[in-house]
C-alpha cells in the first residue's frame, strides 16, 4: 500500500526527455514507483490535466519581509517552487541594530516593489539583531518549501558603518574586519550565501544607491573570504541596461567578480541580463565567464529566461499616473475614473498635462517616467495571455498604425 498515488499527470521528469503520461505512486517520502503503476494508496489524487515535475528551486527571491506572515510562501508555492533562496541583491532584514528597522524598510522598500507600511506591520520585528538570531527565529515557523537566505551586503555595511554606507564611504580596516565577522558568523549559523548588489538601478526610496553599491574590490574580498563556504551573489553594475549612470560596465564587473572568486575560493553567481542598448554585452560577459571558468574559478551567470518585465496598467504603475489630471481623477472609484477618462477633452489634457514627481525619488511609482520609452517592447495582455506575441503587436506599432 502507497501513502499517495498521483495518476495520468504529464510527467516532466527534468532529465531533458519528452513529457509522458503516467502515474506516481509514493511511500515514506519517496517515490517508489513511475509509469504504469498498479497497487493502492491510502490517498489518490487525479492529475489529469496537470504537470507534475521535480520541485523547483528558486535561488533568486526576496521573501524576507514574507517570511514573518505567511507559511505558505505564495505564489512560489502554488507554481511548484519546493526550495528558495532570498537574502539576495544585498538587501534583507538582518543583522538590524534596534531602532534602525525604518533603514532597512527604505532599502527593500526601492529594490523591490514590496510596499514600507506591509514591512512595518508584517516583520515580527525585535525577535533578531544579529544574523544568527534571525536564522533562530526562522527556525522557529513551517513553511510549505524550504527556505534558505544570503547574508545581504546592504544590511551588513549599515550595521557597521551607520550613516557612512549611505554617503557610499569607504570602508576603513575596522569596518573591513567587522564586516567580515558578521559575515563569517551568519555563513556559521546557517547561511546559504553572501549577496551584494553593485547597479545604481537598486536605489532605496530615497532615491541613493543602496549601501554596497560602490564597495572596492578591497571589501568584497575581505567578506569572501571570511564566508568558508556558499556562494558569493552580485548583481553587477550595467546589467539593467543604461536606464541608469553606473561607474562600471558588466565586463568589468566580471573580471571583478573573477578576481573575488580567485581571491576567496568562493564559487560566484550573478544576473546576467539582456542589455537594449548594448546588444553584445551578454555574449561578452558569456566569455568572460568561460575563461575564467577555463583557469579554475567557479563564475556562474544566473539567466532569466524572459526579460525584466512589468505589468503595467490603470490599476498599477503606468506611464500617466502623475499627470496632474490624472492625479485629480485617481481619487474616484475605478469605474467613475474610467468614465472621465474617456472623455476626449481630459485625455487632451492629460497628454499635454505637466508629470508630478513622486514625493521620494526612489519610490516605485518613478517607473511612470521611464514606462513611455519602453512602448516598443509592451504588449497587450488580453485573455487567454499570448505569451510569444508578433513583434510587430507592440503598443508602439499599434499606436502608430491608428494614428496616434
Ligand atoms: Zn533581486
Amino acid at each position: 500500500m502507497y501513502d499517495y498515488l498521483i495518476q495520468g499527470a504529464t510527467i516532466v521528469d527534468g532529465l531533458g526527455g519528452q513529457p509522458y503520461t503516467g502515474d506516481i505512486a509514493i511511500k515514506a517520502g519517496k517515490i517508489a514507483e513511475l509509469g504504469q503503476v498498479s497497487g493502492d494508496a491510502k490517498e489518490i489524487i487525479d492529475a489529469d490535466g496537470a504537470y507534475a515535475t521535480p520541485g523547483w528551486v528558486d535561488v533568486h527571491t526576496h521573501y524576507d519581509g514574507q517570511v514573518s506572515w505567511d507559511d505558505t510562501i505564495d505564489p512560489s508555492f502554488s507554481h511548484g517552487v519546493t526550495s528558495i533562496v532570498m537574502g539576495n541583491c544585498g538587501v534583507g532584514f538582518a543583522p538590524c541594530r534596534p531602532g534602525h528597522e525604518k533603514q532597512m524598510i527604505e532599502l527593500m522598500e526601492g529594490v523591490e516593489d514590496i510596499p514600507g507600511t506591509a514591512l512595518y506591520e508584517g516583520i515580527e520585528w525585535g525577535n533578531w539583531e544579529t544574523f544568527g538570531e534571525f536564522i533562530d527565529y526562522l527556525g522557529t515557523k513551517e513553511y510549505t518549501l524550504d527556505v534558505g537566505t544570503q547574508v545581504p551586503h546592504s544590511a551588513v555595511r549599515y550595521y557597521v558603518m551607520g550613516e557612512r554606507s549611505l554617503k557610499h564611504e569607504d570602508a576603513t580596516s575596522d569596518d573591513l574586519s567587522a564586516m567580515a565577522n558578521i559575515v563569517a558568523e551568519g555563513m556559521r549559523a546557517g547561511a546559504v550565501g553572501f549577496s551584494t548588489s553593485r547597479t545604481a538601478g537598486h536605489r532605496s526610496v530615497l532615491g541613493d544607491a543602496i549601501p554596497g553599491t560602490y564597495a572596492e574590490k578591497e571589501e568584497l574580498v575581505a567578506i569572501a573570504s571570511a564566508m568558508g563556504k556558499g556562494v558569493f551573489q552580485a548583481v553587477p553594475a550595467g546589467v539593467v541596461g543604461d536606464i541608469v549612470v553606473e561607474k562600471w560596465t558588466t565586463e568589468q564587473e566580471v573580471e571583478l567578480f573573477t578576481e573575488v572568486a580567485r581571491a576567496s575560493g568562493r564559487p560566484c553567481t550573478f544576473t546576467l541580463a539582456q542589455n537594449g542598448n548594448r546588444p553584445d554585452q551578454w555574449r561578452n560577459c558569456l566569455d568572460l565567464v568561460e575563461q575564467a571558468n577555463a583557469q579554475g574559478v567557479s563564475i556562474t551567470p544566473q539567466i532569466a529566461t524572459r526579460p525584466i518585465g512589468f505589468v503595467t496598467s490603470l490599476k498599477s504603475y503606468h506611464m500617466f499616473q502623475r499627470r496632474e489630471t490624472y492625479l485629480k481623477l485617481s481619487q474616484l472609484p475605478f469605474d467613475q475614473m474610467l468614465v472621465e477618462l474617456r472623455k476626449p477633452e481630459i485625455k487632451a489634457a492629460i497628454l499635454t498635462d505637466k508629470d508630478v514627481p513622486p514625493d521620494q525619488p526612489g519610490v516605485m511609482a518613478n517607473l511612470y517616467a521611464g514606462l513611455g520609452m519602453m512602448a516598443p517592447a509592451m504588449f497587450p495582455i488580453n485573455l487567454p495571455i499570448n505569451y510569444e506575441p508578433e513583434p510587430g503587436g507592440n503598443i508602439a506599432a499599434l499606436a502608430a498604425a491608428a494614428g496616434q
